[in-house]
């Protein structure tokens, strides 16, 4: 006998997970297929989770090394013991897993471990370890998510050449570490390999780092991670990897608009081009869902051409981002509950956790610029915070981008010590599509780093009052 329920998601990732809970939540009979082994998909697991564990203890460790002695702390000489880090970031992991393991029983959803394949409407197969079954089911949300983009020619072992998942766990700081490709895993997973001693040295095919996000931002964190140490190769591609000699790889680079090609040796390379959809062996076909030709499945409200078969997260369009594909499953559970769902795609936030942080929400300047939409611009140094500059952290700056005649905000851009957190009050401010006039003149507590977000926003019109 089949087991039936209302809802099936397939995939286990912020997509998937909070699309289940979501619809234990409201009722629904809900399944969770996850093949993993464990919950939280690639963000908690291989992803989001991990780096930013270990981003937060390389930069105690540079911090403690390069920064306390002026602070007047005095330690003795600091010294790297890369199996505790490491060990540390395994029980994050492992603790975050669990933990939704837990919420799931909390919400009445069932967990079941194995590969899922959709059969046709309605029906779910599950493969556990050979042994497989049949569920049977209203509602198909595909929640599978992404993996690693691979570069023809360059072969990855996850050992010496690695994606990002051998980078976050790397046995030994390699003494040289060449990244292919200066987007947002390159550029935070190599902080950390640098931090920890490694001399990293970046390959990008575009003449820019971060492609996407405000050039101004770009370029500004390009300068201080150039200063920090990183060796930036831009308009540059990487032809091959040659993995032959034990001792050291050679890698041959080449103009991105051709001519004379260049090896350099290398301990590691991490190949972070980007990600693409994982959809292998879903059985899309059985209900005739056909993928774009980059391996998406398109979605209308989260529907897809199949009808009750939904899709979510990093496998359909959108940035791939845990908190959009949360948002997305979250949306999904509503509509299939017969709620209102919706997800505002014009202010999904998007966060570099370097030191310093870059964090970014709706349009950039680029964008609005290209549109030939009329705007007005504040901008405020964190050189010109008290906060900041008790922290030593004067780095970077707030921009915000507002319409030059409702004065509505419709940008954010800020680089700088926890702009990170900080951009969560441009989301809500744009959620309420608030003007720049109501942040400048919402009271900001003394001395925080966030007042440069009200100076910004007393910029655009020309009044930011201390800088
Ligand atoms: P996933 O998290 O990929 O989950 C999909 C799950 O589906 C996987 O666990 C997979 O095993 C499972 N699955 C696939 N096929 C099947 C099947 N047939 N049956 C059963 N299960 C299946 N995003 C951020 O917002 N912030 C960050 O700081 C951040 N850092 C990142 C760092 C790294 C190194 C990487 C690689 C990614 C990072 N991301 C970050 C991106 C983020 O991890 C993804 O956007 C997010 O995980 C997407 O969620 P998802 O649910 O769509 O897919
Ligand atoms: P990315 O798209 O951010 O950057 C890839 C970079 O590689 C781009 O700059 C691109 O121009 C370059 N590139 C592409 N082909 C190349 C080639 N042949 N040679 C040299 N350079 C080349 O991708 P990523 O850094 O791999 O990250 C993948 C995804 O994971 C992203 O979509 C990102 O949103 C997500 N992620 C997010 C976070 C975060 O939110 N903090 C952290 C890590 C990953």
């Amino acid at each position: 006998m089949s087991k039936s329920y209302d809802l099936v998601i397939i995939g286990g990732g912020p997509g998937g997970y909070n699309c289940a809970i979501r619809a234990g939540q409201l009722g629904l009979k809900v399944a969770c297929i996850e093949t993993r082994g464990t919950l939280g998909g690639t963000c908690l697991n291989v992803g989001c989770i991990p780096s930013k564990a270990l981003l937060h203890a390389s930069e105690l460790f540079e911090a403690a090394s390069t920064e306390f002695a002026a602070l007047g702390i005095k330690t003795g000489e600091i010294q790297l013991d890369l199996p505790t880090m490491l060990g540390q970031k395994d029980e994050a992991v492992d603790g975050l897993t669990k933990g939704i393991e837990f919420l799931f029983k909390k919400n009445n959803v069932e967990y079941i471990r194995g590969k899922g394949r959709i059969l046709g409407q309605g029906r779910v197969e599950v493969d556990a370890d050979g042994e497989t079954s049949t569920l049977e089911t209203r509602h198909i949300v595909i929640a599978t998510g992404s993996e690693v983009t691979p570069l023809p020619g360059v072969t990855i072992d996850e050992e010496r050449v690695v994606s990002s998942t051998g980078a976050l766990d790397l046995q030994k700081v390699p003494g040289r570490l060449v990244l292919i490709g200066a987007g947002v895993i390159g550029l935070e997973l190599g902080s950390v390999w640098r931090r920890l001693g490694a001399e990293v040295i970046v390959v990008e095919y575009l003449d820019r780092i971060l492609p996407g996000m405000d050039s101004e931002l770009a370029k500004a964190a390009q300068r201080i991670f150039a200063r920090q140490g990183m060796d930036f190769r831009l308009g540059t591609k990487v032809t091959g990897v040659d993995t032959s000699d034990p001792a050291s790889l050679s890698v041959t680079l080449e103009p991105a608009s051709g001519g004379d090609s260049e090896t350099i040796s290398a301990d590691t390379v991490l190949v972070c081009i980007g990600r693409r959809p994982f959809t292998e062996g879903l059985g899309l076909e059985n209900v005739g869902i056909e993928t774009d030709g980059r391996g998406f499945i398109a979605n209308d409200h989260f529907r897809t051409s199949a009808e009750n078969v939904w899709v979510v997260g990093d496998c359909t369009h959108g940035p791939m981002l845990a908190h959009k594909a949360e948002d997305e499953g979250v949306a999904c559970a509503e509509l299939i509950a017969g709620k209102a769902g919706h997800v505002n795609y014009g202010v999904i936030p998007g966060v570099v956790y370097t030191a310093p942080e870059l964090a970014s929400v709706g349009a950039t300047e680029d964008e609005l610029k290209k549109e030939g939409r009329a705007y007005k611009k504040g901008k405020f140094p964190f050189q010109a915070n008290s906060r900041a500059r008790t922290n030593h952290a004067t780095d970077g700056f707030v921009k915000i981008l507002a319409d030059a005649e409702t004065d509505e905000i419709l940008g954010a851009h800020m680089i700088g010590a926890n702009v990170g957190e900080m951009i969560a009050e441009i989301c809500l401010a744009m959620e309420f599509r608030a003007s720049s006039e109501d942040v400048a003149r919402t009271c900001h507590p003394h001395p925080t780093l966030t007042e440069a977000v009200r100076q910004a926003a007393m910029g655009v019109e020309g009044w930011s009052m201390q800088a």
